[in-house]
């Protein structure tokens, strides 16, 4: 049974999303501001955090920091801000999904059951990918580019490694997003896929502006390699 740390202030969220977890065999743990979520932290391990942006005694991003900074519990934020540059900024800051408000139950579950599993083993086995300068080490899921390693979300990762694997060939917008998100395309939005796909090329990219690694091919959809 996965341990849920959920962070909302507004009550209705919270009582009705905490009803539905456990409906669905998850243990939950319930914080309405930062100082009980940092408390229930210290005491306990949790396999997902879920993380409202806004806060009575501030912003869910500090905390997303100290998660991030202590360990690699996933973190999924539910944000009322779809801006991209608060999506942007939660990413930055290590979070591994973003859901935005209103949000069905029914997404939310797929969604942490899709970042719980991508914690779990990788598919590929164990191998080593090449694509250009960047190898990925499958056993560790490490990726490095030259000699240096790259830190990379796990939903980062996972986008990369759709690409790697699928290397010289274009993938549509929707097999991409079917292959790491393990959710109806509905869910997710093309933004979405645009926001995690400038990541790992800020990540990866000699110039992000001109990428070399992982191509748009334009009215399809991305190719990673020749
Ligand atoms: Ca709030």
């Amino acid at each position: 049974m996965s341990a849920i740390l959920f962070v909302e202030d507004d009550n209705t969220i919270a009582m009705g999303v905490e009803y539905s977890l456990r409906q669905d065999g998850f243990q939950v743990s319930l914080a309405y501001r930062l100082e009980e979520a940092r408390d229930l932290l210290e005491r306990q391990p949790f396999d997902l955090v879920l993380l409202d942006l806004g806060l009575p005694d501030g912003s869910g991003y500090a905390l997303c920091k100290e998660i991030r900074a202590a360990g690699d519990t996933p973190i999924i934020i539910l944000s009322a801000r779809d801006e991209e540059s608060s999506v942007v900024l939660g990413l930055d800051l290590g979070a591994d999904d973003y859901i935005t408000k209103p949000f069905r139950l029914r997404e939310l579950i797929s969604r942490m059951k899709a970042v719980l599993r991508r914690r779990g083993p990788v598919e590929a086995g164990d191998r080593t990918l090449t694509c250009g300068d960047v190898t990925v080490f499958t056993q560790q899921a490490k990726v490095y580019k030259n000699d240096r390693e790259v830190f990379l979300t796990a939903l980062e990762y996972r986008l990369l490694l759709t690409l790697i694997l699928n290397q010289g060939r274009v993938l549509t917008r929707s097999q991409i997003l079917g292959s790491i998100w393990d959710v109806d395309e509905d869910f997710v939005n093309d933004n979405t896929l645009t926001v995690y796909i400038k990541r790992l090329r800020e990540k990866l990219e000699d110039d992000p502006q001109n990428p070399a690694l992982i191509k748009t091919v334009r009215g399809l959809g991305y190719q990673a390699g020749d």
